[in-house]
């Protein structure tokens, strides 16, 4: 059967005590070069400059997600009746390896890139590198099982519900972890409540047990204020502009000739695909050098996003409105910047939940005491009102703050 490590590994982690590895291909995955890239990335975009201990990486928060996964397939009973062991190993290893394909900067640095983080995690999983090897090596056609999984294509649904569904491994490891991270308590909520109560019905569905409704009511309420507090945050949101907008400028100049421009940003000024070995050197370490090496570009815009990055020079924020957005482009354009780079819309909503609908497979569902289901805002008044009222949102504009009125 599976080779297992010589004895029981334990990483510490705040959130979990401790994460335990004793499949030798969990173990040597995690040791590959392409999962140690992870430690160069943090988890949260640009919410560190708001909440300056939200340091921590991709690479904490999927350790987080297989523990979590890992936990589900030993200690809940229907699940451990229900999956076979080559499912049980394919979904550990789908929780470790969920974010394998994320890029710097959160999902700023995806919106200039062609390609989506799922594709290149996908890619990572199955296009020969290291991690292919290690999974191949461990059984025949492990890759693809795994990358299926994180494709939603898996021929158990089971296994993706566990990962990616709106109450998944995923989603419990970065709440409770970001919360940590930030000081906040809003992320909080009853984890191994959570877990006393989950089952499988029809040997196809993940479901809450009825008793279990408040625990899910309050993982939801805090989904809910994370979005509002840390990942809708202004302050954030204006960092991530910044960085969009220097991007932006380096693929509209197409300018491969400056020497500051260090050939790692090649593909982005050209706008690019990004290869497989391009991709791995781009981590949070190599841009900031790149925005350093910046700072001497020849073209003044990006010299002054590269500075106001590094420095944490923000753009302010403003409600957008007819008016004040009108008062503010004027005064930009009089004091010579250029609106491209130097103005931003932004709108932000967030739905805390989102009910079935006939083809989201992510829906959370309650097994009542008669042994029926129900979706769960037909089961919680709670998640009933906050699906029937006002979408919440937050449409804001980015400026130079010395221009403000
Ligand atoms: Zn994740």
């Amino acid at each position: 059967m599976y080779r297992t490590t010589d004895e029981i590994k334990v990483l510490r982690d705040p959130i979990h005590g401790y994460i335990h590895v004793s499949l030798q291909a969990v173990w040597d995955c995690i040791n590959s070069s392409w999962f140690q890239r992870l430690r160069r990335i943090r988890q949260l975009g640009g919410a560190n400059m708001v909440y300056h201990c939200a340091e921590h990486t991709r690479f904490a928060h999927s350790l987080g997600v297989y523990e979590i996964v890992r936990r589900m397939v030993t200690e809940i009973p229907d699940i451990v009746s229900s999956l076979s062991e080559d499912e049980k190993v394919t979904v550990m290893l789908a929780g470790l390896l969920h974010d394998i394909g994320h890029g710097p900067y959160s999902h700023a640095f995806e919106a200039v890139t062609v390609t989506s983080h799922e594709v290149y995690t996908c890619r990572i999983i199955e296009e020969n590198t290291e991690i292919t090897r290690i999974l191949e090596n461990t059984r025949k056609g492990l890759a693809r099982d795994v990358a299926d999984v994180i494709r939603h294509k898996s021929r158990n649904p089971l296994l993706s519900q566990m990962i990616s569904s709106q109450l998944d491994a995923d989603r419990m490891d970065y709440l409770l972890r970001d919360a940590y991270f930030t000081g906040t308590t809003y992320g909080e909520f009853d984890l191994e409540r959570i877990f006393r109560t989950l089952r499988i019905h029809d040997g196809t569905q993940l479901v809450i047990k009825e008793s279990g409704v408040y625990a899910v009511e309050n993982y939801i309420m805090s989904r809910y204020h994370m979005y509002w507090q840390i990942y809708y945050h202004p302050t954030a949101r204006s960092y991530e502009y910044l960085l969009h907008a220097l991007f932006r400028r380096l693929a509209d100049l197409h300018d491969t000739e400056d020497p500051s421009l260090i050939p790692l940003f090649h593909p982005i000024a050209l706008k690019q695909k990004i290869g497989l070995d391009d991709y791995f050197a781009l981590d949070e370490y190599s841009c900031g050098y790149a925005f350093e090496s910046l700072t001497h570009h020849q073209d003044g815009i990006v010299r002054d996003l590269a500075l106001r990055i590094r420095d944490r020079k923000l753009f302010d924020y403003a409600d957008s409105t007819p008016v004040t957005n009108r008062q503010l482009r004027k005064k930009l354009r009089e004091a010579g910047f250029d609106l491209n780079y130097y103005w931003g819309k932004d709108l932000v909503s967030q739905k805390p939940y989102v009910p079935y609908t006939g083809n989201s497979d992510g829906a959370i569902w309650v097994q009542m005491r008669d042994g029926s289901t129900k979706e769960l805002s037909n089961a919680s008044n709670i998640v009933y009102s906050l699906i029937h009222g006002p979408v919440q949102d937050d449409n804001k504009v980015f400026f130079p703050a010395d221009t403000q009125a």
